[in-house]
C-alpha cells in the first residue's frame, strides 16, 4: 500500500502538518521520532515555561503545549509511530521512507526533523538547565531569574551578538565570552557590541562549571591561553554557539546549505524533490520559534495537499 504522505519529525512543525494534512483528508504517517535529533515532541519538551506561543495569555509549559499538538493531530486522524527513520528514498517513487523495523512507501513527504542547540556539556549544566542556563535568549530572556542581574553569553559570531544585544533589555549587565580573540560577528554587529555600555566582552575564555544552589549564581571561565580559572558571579548563562539541524539522513537526497538545513525554494517549502517539503527548525536558521516551525508546517501541509490533487 502506498500512502498519500508521511512527515517525519514531531515538533510543532511536524504536528502542525498532521493537523492540516489529517483534516485534508490525506491519512498522513507522522514518524515522531525516539532517540534521533531529540526527543520525540521537538526541542519544547526540553524547557518549562514558554510565554510567547499565541493563545496561552499566562504561558504555558512546553511539554503541556507539545501534547496538546499530538492530542490534536490524533483527534484529526494522523498515524503516529514512535520511532526514528533510519533511511530514506527518493530517487524513486513512490519514495521509502524506513525505520529499523518498518518500510513505508508514499507519495509525498514532509521533513520536520529540526534541529539540536549546541551544548557546551560544563559541569552543572545539567542540574541548573532551565534554572539559569539557556540557549535562546528571545525564548527565555524575560525570565524573572534574568531581570536586572548580570548574565554571560557564550559565543562569538552573529547569533552570539544578537543574543546579547538582546538580553541588555532586562540584565543589568551581560558578559560576553569569546574563545579566541576575535568576534566572528559581522562588523556591523561588532561595533554594536563593543560600543554597548552595558556589554563586556571577555576574550579567549570558556566557561567550564556552573554553580549555585536551586539556581545559578556564578560560573568558572578557563583561560584559552594560559589555563587559569576565574570565577564570573552571573545569574544567568546562555550559549548562542549555534545549531545543528538534523539533516544527515538526507545528505545527497536533499538540497542542504553550507550550514546543513534544507533549502527550500521561493517563498515555499519546497525543495529541490518534487512531493518533498521542509519545514520549521530543519530549513530555518535565523528565526527559529515554535510559531514560525508551526507557521511553515501549516505551509508544507496546504503545498502537499495541493501537489496530491494536482497529480
Ligand atoms: C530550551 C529551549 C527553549 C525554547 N523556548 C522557546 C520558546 O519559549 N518559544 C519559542 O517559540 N521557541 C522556543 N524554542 C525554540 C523552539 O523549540 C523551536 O524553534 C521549535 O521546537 C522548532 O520546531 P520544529 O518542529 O522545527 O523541530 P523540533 O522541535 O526540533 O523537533 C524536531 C523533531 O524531529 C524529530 N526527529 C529528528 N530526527 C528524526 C528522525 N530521524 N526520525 C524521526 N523523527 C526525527 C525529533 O524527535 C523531534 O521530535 C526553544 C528551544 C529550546 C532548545
Amino acid at each position: 500500500m502506498v500512502e498519500q504522505l508521511v512527515i517525519i519529525g514531531s515538533g510543532p512543525a511536524g504536528y502542525t502538518a498532521a493537523i492540516y494534512a489529517a483534516r485534508a483528508q490525506l491519512q498522513p504517517i507522522l514518524f515522531e521520532g525516539f532517540e534521533a535529533g531529540g526527543l520525540p515532541g521537538g526541542q519544547l519538551m526540553t524547557t518549562t515555561e514558554v510565554e510567547n506561543f499565541p493563545g496561552f495569555s499566562e504561558g504555558i509549559q512546553g511539554p503541556k503545549l507539545m501534547k496538546e499538538m499530538r492530542q490534536q493531530a490524533i483527534r484529526w486522524g494522523a498515524k503516529l509511530i514512535t520511532d526514528d527513520v533510519i533511511t530514506v528514498d527518493f530517487s524513486q517513487r513512490p519514495f521509502t521512507i524506513a525505520t529499523s523495523d518498518l518500510e513505508v512507501k508514499s507519495h509525498a513527504v514532509i521533513v520536520c526533523t529540526g534541529a539540536t542547540a549546541k551544548r557546551l556539556h560544563i559541569a552543572g549544566e545539567e542540574e541548573f538547565w532551565n534554572n539559569g542556563i539557556s540557549a535562546c535568549a528571545v525564548c527565555d530572556g524575560t525570565n524573572p531569574l534574568f531581570q536586572n542581574v548580570e548574565i554571560a553569553v557564550v559565543g562569538g559570531g552573529d547569533s552570539a551578538a544578537e543574543e546579547a544585544l538582546y538580553m541588555t533589555k532586562y540584565a543589568s549587565k551581560v558578559h560576553l565570552l569569546v574563545r579566541s580573540d576575535r568576534l566572528r560577528a559581522s562588523k556591523v554587529m561588532q561595533e554594536r557590541i563593543l560600543n554597548h555600555d552595558k556589554i563586556q566582552v571577555h576574550w579567549r575564555v570558556l566557561p567550564i562549571s556552573a554553580h549555585g544552589s536551586d539556581i545559578l549564581q556564578s560560573i568558572q571561565l578557563q583561560d584559552q591561553k594560559d589555563s587559569s580559572i576565574m570565577e564570573l558571579k552571573v545569574s544567568g548563562l546562555f550559549y548562542a554557539i549555534g545549531h545543528t539541524p538534523n539533516t544527515q539522513l538526507f545528505a545527497g537526497q536533499l538540497d542542504l546549505d553550507e550550514k546543513g538545513y534544507i533549502k527550500t525554494y521561493g517563498k515555499t517549502t519546497a525543495t529541490n524533490i518534487a512531493g518533498v517539503w521542509a519545514a520549521g527548525d530543519v530549513q530555518d536558521h535565523i528565526y527559529r520559534q515554535a510559531i514560525t516551525a508551526a507557521g511553515t508546517g501549516c505551509m508544507a501541509a496546504l503545498e502537499a495537499e495541493r501537489w496530491l490533487v494536482e497529480k
